[in-house]
């Protein structure tokens, strides 16, 4: 195998070759292992290599791996979809499967556009969302992100949508409880919708846990309902994008189930297709779906959207979940894993926050825990404790929160089949890499 690599992804890549995967582990190819401490991407949320699963994506490869949607029902697809409503909230039962998350994002948004088109509100076309966050790079879904490093170089080429603040509270430092600065920052909604022109505001697009942009970002519970509140008060439809949250990450099958809220439309992937195939999904109810299927449907697809090959696997990984009671496990390890960072806060003064929900928790580290300043970006910090745990055969994956300008965030979220003795073998080589980057860079 010859040393030049054809390939290129953001940048040069480094790294060993990937050899094979087995549960929260991944091996390269002289036999190292890691811990998949991030599960790539927040993506492997039943481990790597789960026989079933393999058994049931070969089973569907002897048949058919590919029946076009326009020619063929297919009883994965729907299947799939039967099984992805019954996992969620009442009220959504209707779905659009992709290929991926940024997909999913463009499809939740046209979705919404053209029942707004079919409810004769061709005016609303706004679609306002929050700064940081991330919702996906391509052109409709990067205008929806918050992150300055991907935008900047596309700018011009952006509408501009609306931005309001994500409501990290952990910043702030004011005198209000908990639940009135969750109000306040709902009511950066209500301020921004009136700003624009409540009849040109289509829908408002959020995660509800923060992903990579924020760094496992829970807003305190008053705000959850506060914004449904205010998207129902002007007829915005309320899009939760659970590309990371959701098939069971933070311990509901969706992030939103924590608070009771049913968005009107949500976005899945990531987990879902939980890395055997490119999998997304759009979930709506069939309120908004119907009217766009009478008035001659819905003007939108992918060549692979729906195959029979991508959604028998997304079957199996649900079936995965339940099977081995996974939702509830990452409900239960994920207080293990979030007890054992607190504990990080005593031993490391640069840990200055630590948050998250389930099996999506961070840490972020700063120069001084009362302001909540950042490292200085000299430091690297995102880069070099990624590669110390690295080095020690800990996956995790790192940015740079505040819009991605400042502050050094790590996201800890394994496989949701992890145990007990494996976190706290996580959280050994943890201890261990940031012990390393004390010494390293004198803190
Ligand atoms: N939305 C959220 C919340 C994400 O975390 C991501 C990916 O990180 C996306 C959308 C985009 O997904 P994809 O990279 O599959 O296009």
């Amino acid at each position: 195998m010859s040393e030049e690599s054809y390939l290129f992804y953001q940048s040069r890549n480094p790294r060993p070759f990937l050899d094979r995967g087995e549960g929260i582990y991944l091996f390269d190819e002289s036999g190292k292992r890691y811990i998949d401490g991030s599960s790539g991407a927040m993506v492997s949320n039943i481990g790597h290599s789960n026989p079933r699963v393999l058994e049931k994506i070969k089973a569907q490869m002897d048949r058919a791996t590919f029946g076009y949607r326009l020619h063929f029902r297919t009883h994965p697809s729907e299947d799939l979809a039967a099984k992805t409503v019954a996992m969620t909230p009442d009220g959504l039962d209707r779905v659009f499967f992709v290929s991926g998350g940024s997909e999913a994002v463009e499809s939740a948004v046209k979705l919404a556009r053209q029942y707004a088109l079919t409810q004769g509100q061709s005016d609303r076309y706004k679609v306002i969302s929050r700064f940081p966050s991330y919702h996906g790079c391509t052109f409709g879904a990067l205008d929806l992100t918050g992150y300055d490093p991907l935008r900047e170089p596309f700018a011009p080429m952006l509408e501009g949508m609306p931005k309001i603040a994500a409501p990290a509270t952990y910043l702030d430092r004011d005198n209000l409880s908990e639940e009135a600065r969750g109000l306040k920052y709902a009511e950066l909604l209500r301020d921004k919708i009136l700003a624009e022109g409540p009849d040109s505001v289509l829908a408002f697009l959020m995660e509800p846990v923060g992903g990579a942009s924020t760094g496992a970002l829970v807003a305190p519970d008053s705000y959850y309902g506060r914004i449904r509140e205010i998207c129902d008060e002007f007829g915005v439809l309320l899009i939760y994008d659970e590309v990371m949250t959701g098939a069971g990450r933070t311990g509901k099958f969706l992030a939103a189930e924590h608070w009771g809220i049913t968005p009107d439309i949500v976005v899945l992937s990531k987990g879902f297709g939980a890395g055997y195939v490119p999998l997304g999904a759009v979930v709506a109810g069939k309120r908004l779906v119907e009217p766009i299927l009478d008035a001659g449907g819905f003007a939108h697809g992918f060549t692979y959207a729906g195959n029979p090959l991508a959604c028998a696997a997304g079957l199996a990984v649900l079936e995965e979940l339940e099977d081995q009671n996974l939702i509830a496990n990452a409900a239960t390890m994920g207080v293990v894993l979030m007890d054992e960072l607190r504990a990080l806060m005593d031993r490391y003064p640069f840990i200055g926050d630590v948050r998250g929900k389930g099996l999506l928790t961070a840490f972020e580290l700063v120069s001084d825990r009362d302001t909540m300043e950042p490292l200085e970006p000299r430091l690297n910090a995102y880069d070099r404790l990624v590669e110390l745990a690295y080095e020690r055969g800990l996956i995790i994956y790192s940015r740079r929160t505040r819009g991605g300008t400042a502050g050094d965030h790590f996201l800890i979220a394994p496989p949701l089949i992890i145990t007990e003795a494996q976190i706290a073998e996580l959280m050994s080589i943890l201890r261990d890499s940031l012990d390393a980057f004390a010494a390293e860079v004198g803190l």
